[in-house]
């Protein structure tokens, strides 16, 4: 990665691949500035493996963000490809490009290209000859085509309503609105027209004509859809109800107004900002620091070419748990764990082993067959296909540990289309109810299975959680009164609210904290599913604002979860959420967002009145005032919203394992949550659904993101501290819970410096290779980079450099290199001055010095060939 930061310095026109910038907006910055190209290659970033899925590549984010881009096809003949249309394929299907990028990308290649002033302007006009010839041509193809059995029809409208003076821009939702590329589309509103604009195949536009001098109110028209009117001109429907308002409300309109002008926005967003947190170390954290970048070194070593973050989890599951690195991470003090699901929080062994310990076990029945195999529940009198697990010598925990989580079922499919999101949660949403709210709402396991989430949280030095959890949580217990046997003995005992299930909750936190008073709390976020229909969804809203006034310390807001780019888009149910705005209460959202591979312009929907592609709920989101987005893959490749994250300051949840074993990133080193980092979003982890998934322990993701991300210790206290900050604590609950924090991360270094300065290392010689540079000027200050190995014997003892005979202090960066300061005196020997002087490195104080010695040069006057470029921290 220093590459990216060099062929900066020495001047480079134009970058070849580019895919590191990504990961250091600073530099992207400077790219964007200084017109400095990135020749894209998507074919053969996909051939040598450094792009898994053309979705996930880069190049978007360097578009959008107005970085210069050239495509390139690289070596299509030797990888046997031949045709650079492959690239432009691949570009166009995956990317989102419009036809204003493909425009853009053929001239920026020749603008960017190494012709003289005059050759391009040759070149402008031979390309602008073709490009004009092109278009007609393609006019003429699109207006001959006949498209057969096709019928456009109407699902939806939005907004139904605007202002009395017009100008309000009317989506409208339908299907097979092609037929109309090529035709004027007129919309009616009552007896007037307006030209509609076509937008997509399954979507129009209307706007609204000015009413304000009409006497006539439209309130409602016809429902007829879609009317032919047999001219072959004009594609006439009628917009079946638009209302107009006579006062504004702060409804469906102004949203939507709102939202066009964040889009607008868009189009003229030039960033400027870039930062970052804190990245100081304390003389303790240095050591720590040092240490963990041996021990992550290390672990590269051992795992370089069977890197665990590059490959699916299932591989290497075990072996990570049991490496150096993974065992001190686990004792890290990681603040909160962000992002769960109530009810696959804790792993599966442990709820069995729990059942298996009470009285509980006598009712553990399993379903034997077909649907819902594996399933398991409580009964007194079990129904057909089920059997009693106690006794049954098929059903041993392990088999069921097996099936009812993802780890164990997962195939080599997974293997091999690591990005088959879609397949993936067809493989996992069986298993969300193998071992999930049947058995938890078992008023006898409730409390067991909350203390297990405490304590699963303390085992992974976690202090907080927050969990998602649907409004649905009705417990019961087993009642033999002969009126329950029809529900096999069920006893449904909570209310509508599952207020009963809240307040065990709640008495388990409280004993919890009293006999762990380094933990800081658990809150509850309700959620409802994006399959639902809007009255169900608007339902769930309700209940979860009752439930928030009601439990403030307990509620903490709303999300909507299960697949994004399969359910109905968060503009759907806009409705829903603005009839909380509209009374004035509020009901802070978490949604998850833009957990989605696909591009802006597909139609990932299935809804039929709902044809929006999933990338629109990254607007919508931030427009309905999220608080937080959970996983938010999609924004890295809309700079522009990355910015509004990140002023805002909403935070995103990253679950690393989540977003790999569903498929959103193939390999942790792509992963969009270190351009958010680097970006100055606020990044917070989670673990999603560690017990059902299988991994079990949040230290995974953590570890993943340690390995592949290349993050800092501060980095990590950084993502800690974060996790409380972006909390729904209160303000005053946050002071005290980053004192407890401060407290734990103290006794951490404190305990992992004792490590660091006791680790023998054994057969370790260190070694100097190269200095860079061997020449400074003769005033010093210049640094000097001292390549070598095994210099980790040094991260707990002075570093000493020796310049002739003049000393400095020497400064440990890694393993394989120290920086050290050149002196600031003139070099003198026999009362000569001398410009050359020997230079060794001592790694303990000055005691011994490595045998091999280099000359450093005086010069006068500084050379402009050798700069401090500033490599390493
Ligand atoms: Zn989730």
């Amino acid at each position: 990665m220093g590459n990216v930061y060099d062929a900066i310095l020495l001047g480079a026109k134009r970058v070849g691949h580019g895919l590191g910038y990504v990961k250091h907006p600073y530099l992207m910055e400077v790219l964007k500035k200084k017109n400095i190209a990135i020749e894209v290659n998507p074919v053969s970033n996909k051939m040598l493996g450094y792009v898994a899925d053309q979705r996930h590549h880069p190049a978007i984010t360097y578009l959008r963000y107005g970085i210069p881009i050239v495509l390139g096809s690289d070596d299509p003949a030797t990888f046997g490809y031949d045709e650079f249309t492959v690239d432009w394929y691949e570009a166009f299907m995956s990317w989102g490009l419009n036809l204003a990028d493909l425009r853009h990308l053929a001239f920026n290649s020749l603008r960017y290209s190494s012709l003289s002033s005059s050759e391009k302007n040759v070149a402008y006009n031979k390309w602008t000859l073709s490009y004009d010839n092109f278009i007609l041509n393609t006019k003429t193809v699109a207006c001959k085509q006949i498209f057969q059995n096709t019928s456009p029809q109407i699902f939806r409208i939005f907004p139904q309503e605007g202002d009395l003076k017009g100008g309000t821009k009317i989506q409208v939702f339908g299907r097979n609105f092609h037929v109309a590329i090529c035709k004027k589309i007129v919309c009616n509103f009552g007896d007037i027209k307006t030209i509609g604009t076509f937008v997509y195949s399954h979507r129009i536009t209307c706007n609204s004509p000015d009413l304000s001098h009409s006497m006539t109110i439209i309130r409602a028209f016809s429902h007829g859809v879609y009317r032919d009117t047999g001219d072959p001109l004009y594609l006439r429907f009628l917009v079946n109800i638009f209302s107009y308002l006579i006062h504004g409300t702060i409804g469906q309109f102004g949203y939507t107004n709102r939202r066009r002008r964040k889009r607008s926005k868009e189009q003229h967003y030039a960033t400027q900002h870039y930062a970052t947190h804190a990245s100081d170390h304390t003389p303790n954290e240095q050591i720590v620091y040092s240490y963990l970048e041996f021990l992550k070194w290390e672990e590269f070593n051992r795992t370089r070419d069977d890197f665990p973050p590059a490959r699916p989890i299932k591989l290497h599951i075990a072996d990570i748990k049991q490496s150096k690195i993974y065992k001190l991470l686990k004792r890290f003090p990681k603040g909160g764990n962000m992002h769960l699901h109530h009810n696959h929080v804790v792993s599966k062994l442990k709820m069995l082993d729990l059942i298996f310990a009470s009285p509980l076990y006598d009712n553990l029945y399993v379903k034997t067959g077909p649907p819902k195999q594996w399933n398991m529940d409580f009964f007194l009198n079990p129904p057909a296909g089920w059997a009693k697990v106690k006794e049954n010598s098929t059903y041993t925990k392990d088999i069921l540990v097996q099936h009812s989580t993802f780890l164990g079922i997962i195939d080599d499919k997974a293997i091999n289309d690591p990005t088959d999101s879609g397949l993936r949660w067809k493989e996992i949403g069986p298993l969300f109810s193998v071992i999930g709210s049947h058995i938890i709402n078992n008023a006898n396991f409730t409390k067991l299975y909350m203390d297990a989430v405490l304590q699963a949280a303390i085992d992974e030095n976690v202090q907080y959680l927050e969990a998602k959890s649907s409004a649905y949580n009705k417990l019961y217990v087993l009642d033999r009164d002969t009126k329950y046997a029809s529900k096999n003995g069920k006893h449904f005992i909570d209310n509508d609210y599952g207020e009963l299930e809240l307040k065990m909750v709640e008495e388990v936190i409280k004993k919890f904290k009293g006999s762990h008073p380094n933990f800081i709390g658990y809150k509850r976020i309700v959620n409802s599913y994006r399959g639902g229909k809007i009255n169900y969804v608007g339902q769930d809203v309700q209940k979860a604002l009752r439930l928030y006034e009601k439990y403030p310390n307990l509620v903490s807001g709303f999300d909507l979860v299960s697949e994004e780019d399969r359910g109905y888009s968060l503009l759907f149910f806009l409705e829903d959420f603005s009839k909380i705005t509209v009374q004035n209460l509020t009901l802070p959202y978490f949604f998850h967002d833009g957990e989605t591979n696909w591009p802006d312009d597909l139609m990932t929907s299935l809804h039929d009145d709902d044809p929006v592609p999933t990338m629109d709920n990254l607007y919508d989101a931030i427009l309905l005032g999220a608080k937080r987005v959970g996983h938010g893959i999609g924004y890295v490749k809309h700079p522009y919203l990355m910015e509004v994250l990140k002023k805002n300051k909403i935070a995103v949840e990253v679950n690393p394992i989540s977003n790999k074993m569903l498929g959103y990133v193939a390999d942790q080193r792509h992963h969009p949550a270190i351009t958010y980092l680097r970006y100055g979003i606020p990044v917070i982890l989670g673990s999603d659904d560690p017990g059902t998934f299988g991994y079990d322990e949040f230290t995974v993701d953590w570890y993943e993101a340690f390995m592949s991300w290349g993050l800092t210790l501060a980095d990590l206290r950084h993502l800690a501290l974060n996790s409380l900050q972006y909390s729904s604590l209160s303000s005053s609950e946050k002071i005290a819970a980053i004192q407890k924090w401060n407290k734990l991360y103290n006794d951490f270094i404190i305990n992992t410096k004792g490590s660091a300065c006791s680790e023998s290392f054994q057969n370790t010689v260190p070694q100097v290779f190269r200095i860079f540079p061997q020449e400074g000027h003769v005033t010093g200050g210049t640094n000097i980079q001292v390549f070598g190995r095994n210099f980790q014997v040094a991260i707990c003892q002075k570093i000493i450099c020796r310049f002739g005979n003049i000393i400095t202090k020497g400064r440990y960066v890694y393993n394989n290199r120290i920086v050290c300061k050149s002196p600031n005196q003139p070099q003198t020997t026999n009362g000569v001055t001398t410009n050359h002087v020997p230079f060794s490195v001592s790694l303990d104080g000055g005691h011994t010095f490595l045998s091999k010695t280099f000359t450093f040069s005086y010069l006068q006057r500084p050379r402009v060939s050798i700069t401090d470029h500033g490599i390493g921290k």
